[in-house]
């Protein structure tokens, strides 16, 4: 039976959970906030399938050799709705047109994140935009299988190790199965993310009635999170300055499997990856409005044939996938283990959220520095030799 002894090896993708035939497995969350399995014993029939399941423990590597493209959805409602260039949305709507069932992430009632379906167009507007944190799966493997043996299309999008988990739990290829993962950065810890709200909540004298983690409204490329409460007032700031998006980038709260994350490649299982292009205003300025460029690969067959039909709705360019990904490493390297990274959590519960993110997340002064020093002062160092010494400091 499964039993994690390295944190570093479980994704949380629910795969051991969903194949369980006896549903002896179920998922706690430890001290952090990430779920992982745990098996009752009494109930278990050592079928041994919760191991043959594992998409890490038996990896499949993939080789494709994805083209890449630069798109923009035509429809800028949907576009401004969405966390790049609001290709996923296109993709799900020919997956309903065609009578078929998406699965995406979505916030439930108390804004933890889910796994779930819809399979109307209005619905999609759940799953639009990125939510910064992991996503519960819950047993919605088990209803992707039901779906495709009913003979309908399936959409399926998460993170590449939610979609290796589900892969590996229905075990053959399936051609009515469309799958869409996304560069990921890694996940954030969900009990993170409820402090952060609580914090929010209490500043406002409110419960929160909406949030989102991409606004652009001071531009795509310095998006905002934003809360609307109960009691109408707003909280918006860019995500350099707020403290849950500060914790996130700085790789302090990151899911452990996330440092060490199997998925990095250009050889994705998915059929088409979609991700923020950034560097577009260097790779091709024309396809940079700030409202959002996604940066897609089509890794299959089926991805063409998806690109084929979406293709008159969006402005899309060809690029030299090793250049889109110099400006989104994600793609290829997981993220820097913070080293900081076991105190932060140690002080999680004792002491208030604001204190511990400055306490944790905070630039050091060097960094602070070195943004401050902009043109002309830029140009003057570099003149007397001194921005090289900085910047190797
Ligand atoms: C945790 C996370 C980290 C990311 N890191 C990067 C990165 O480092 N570099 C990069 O270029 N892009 C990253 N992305 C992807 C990027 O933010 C966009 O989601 C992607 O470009 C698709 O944008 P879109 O405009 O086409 O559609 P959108 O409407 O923005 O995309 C929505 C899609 O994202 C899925 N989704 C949303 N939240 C989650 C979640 N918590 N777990 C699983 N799936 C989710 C939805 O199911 C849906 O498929 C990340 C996304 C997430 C959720």
């Amino acid at each position: 039976m499964i039993r994690i002894e390295d944190k570093q090896i479980c994704t949380g993708c629910y795969a051991c959970l969903n194949i369980c035939p006896e549903q002896c497995v179920s998922m706690n969350n430890d001290n952090e906030g990430f779920w992982y399995p745990v098996v009752d014993n009494e109930r278990c029939i050592d079928c041994g399938l919760c191991v043959k399941v594992c998409p890490i423990i038996n990896r499949v590597e993939y080789e494709n050799k994805p083209i890449t493209y630069a798109c923009i959805n035509n429809r800028e409602d949907i576009r401004l709705e969405s966390s790049s260039g609001g290709i996923f949305t296109l993709i799900a709507e020919q997956i309903i047109a065609c009578g078929g069932i998406v699965f995406g992430a979505r916030f439930d009632d108390n804004f933890n994140v889910i796994h779930d379906y819809v399979d109307t167009k209005e619905g999609l507007q759940k799953f639009r935009g990125s939510k910064y944190l992991q996503s519960r799966i819950g047993e919605t493997f088990k209803e992707v299988e039901k779906q495709l043996e009913k003979g309908r299309k399936v959409l399926f999008s998460g993170t590449p190790c939610q979609i290796a988990g589900l892969k590996s739990f229905l075990d053959k290829p399936n051609d009515s199965l469309f799958t869409v993962d996304i560069i990921c950065h890694g996940v954030p810890s969900p009990l993170v993310w409820q402090k952060y709200i609580e914090y929010r909540e209490a500043i406002a004298g409110s419960k929160a009635r909406r949030i989102a983690f991409r606004r652009k409204d001071e531009g795509w490329k310095l998006f905002s999170i934003s809360f609307i409460f109960e009691n109408d007032k707003e909280y918006i700031q860019t995500y350099k300055s707020d403290l849950y998006m500060r914790a996130f980038l700085k790789d302090i709260c990151l899911r452990p499997s996330c440092y060490n994350c199997q998925f990095k490649t250009l050889n994705r299982d998915s059929d088409i990856t979609l991700a923020d292009f950034w560097g577009i205003q260097n790779i091709l300025p024309e396809m940079d409005d700030n409202k959002g460029t996604s940066l897609l690969f089509v890794n299959s067959k089926k991805g063409l044939g998806m690109f084929e039909e979406i293709k008159g709705n969006i402005i899309s360019k060809k690029v030299d996938i090793n250049e889109a990904v110099s400006y989104n490493l994600a793609a290829v390297r997981s993220s820097r283990y913070n080293p900081k990274r076991e105190d932060f959590f140690r002080e999680i519960d004792k002491l208030p959220f604001e204190q511990l993110i400055n306490k944790y997340c905070s630039n050091s002064v060097l960094i602070r520095i070195k943004r401050k020093i902009k043109l002309p002062i830029r140009t003057i160092l570099k003149e007397i030799g001194l921005l090289d010494v900085i910047k190797n400091i």
